[in-house]
């Protein structure tokens, strides 16, 4: 664990109250201005002349990177400091591999459907990461948009292997692994870890077993068998492992549409944390009439959040409506705000004094009651 401010104070002159106590030559006005910056690794130890042994050792050893990274072809593994994702966040997500055998007379199929695979996430379309080619023939050109390597350059890289026969060895191994890393700081533990999943497994199986290698803590999954809907599951399943904790999810501000809207259809507005647009769009989705959603830009916070760290204001919204062009894609001029938003609309109306706001649900889910007895 990287040391905090307080931790570090303690062993400064100004803790100690010596004389060197706040005597400014780092650079900072006192000890604990130092500390801090210290603990944020925006300052260089020997800034301090009069740091002890026994500090230089412990934040030398807090700061020392506990798991290595690879980088295979763009894609990064391993490098993870922290043993669970509240604590900060994990930094990369398990890379999904799969070995394909070129003997097999299938495997220019399976690269096909391979490379067809996409999910859609929230801001981002996901593939599988990486394919690794056994018994390949150079002199046969592969056409494949997932980067590819050879099995032999594959063997290459240092991972820490583990071949997958037991559930529970390979979850022990693996709980071990990661604690001797991140706790221990102990180098033979340094290096990412690759699990190879059985061959033998059924799908079931596998996706069972991979999705919990992917929570605690396989930097690497390589697989034999590539089956869609499997890794339809575990790829969504590692996109909320991998999200940063610290950062709302969110989706872009824009406008959206939805059952083919013309320019008078109706209007709502939104902001972009995306739990809230999901829930809108999907109640949209499913509306008899076309329309449209505005979604303001509000760092990923939901409605009221937004209004009470001033992400939502009548002048963000003035701003947005120029921005994507509003008054010149659509000749509705009637926006349906969120209920939870009501007393925001003499605002509104004062800062876009060419729109009409109309207050609406509080609950995405009664949207539909509400656009059947809308009147505008
Ligand atoms: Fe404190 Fe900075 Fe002086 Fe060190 S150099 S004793 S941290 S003020």
């Amino acid at each position: 664990m990287e040391m905090t401010g307080l931790q570090i104070f303690k062993y400064l002159p100004g803790a100690k109250k010596t004389e060197k106590a706040n005597c400014k030559e780092c650079g900072c006005p006192t000890c604990m201005a130092y500390a801090l910056k210290l603990a944020k690794q925006n300052i260089e130890l020997s800034k301090c002349p009069y740091i002890n042994d026994e500090l230089k050792e412990k934040y030398l050893h807090s700061i020392k990177h506990p798991q290595k990274t690879i980088e295979i072809k763009g894609l990064k593994i391993g490098g993870e400091n922290v043993l669970h994702r509240h604590e900060k966040t994990f930094l990369n997500r398990t890379t999904l591999a799969i070995i394909i055998d070129c003997t097999n007379p299938d495997y220019q199929h399976i690269i096909k459907r391979i490379n067809e695979f996409e999910i859609k996430g929230v801001n981002e379309l996901f593939h599988i990461d990486l394919i690794i080619l056994k018994n390949f023939n150079n002199n046969k050109p592969l056409v494949s948009n997932v980067p590819f390597i050879t099995f032999e350059e594959f063997e290459n890289y240092k991972f820490i292997k583990i071949y997958d026969k037991d559930f529970n060895q390979t979850k022990t191994q693996l709980i071990e692994i990661r604690k001797k890393a991140i706790l221990e700081k102990d180098e033979k533990y340094s290096d990412p870890v690759c699990v190879f999943m059985n061959k033998q497994d059924d799908t079931y199986s596998s996706c069972a077993k991979a999705s919990y290698y992917i929570c605690k803590y396989a930097n690497m999954i390589v697989f034999e068998n590539f089956d869609e809907a499997m890794f339809s599951t575990i790829v969504r399943l590692r996109e909320n492992i991998y999200t940063d904790p610290q950062k709302p999810l969110q989706v872009e501000s824009n406008l959206y549409e939805f059952n083919n809207p013309d320019k008078n259809s109706i209007v709502f507005l939104t902001t972009n944390f995306a739990l809230t647009f999901f829930a809108v769009a999907n109640e949209l989705e499913n509306l008899p009439v076309p329309s449209f959603l505005i979604v303001i830009p509000a760092e990923g916070m939901s409605v009221l959040t937004a209004w009470s760290a001033e992400k939502f204001t009548a002048q963000i919204v003035a701003n947005t409506l120029k921005n994507l062009d509003i008054r010149n894609r659509l000749n509705t001029r009637t926006i349906i705000i969120p209920g939870l938003l009501s007393h925001t609309i003499e605002e509104l109306t004062e800062a876009v004094p060419d729109f009409k706001f109309v207050v609406g649900t509080n609950e995405a889910s009664a949207i539909k009651d509400f656009v059947k007895n809308l009147q505008l």
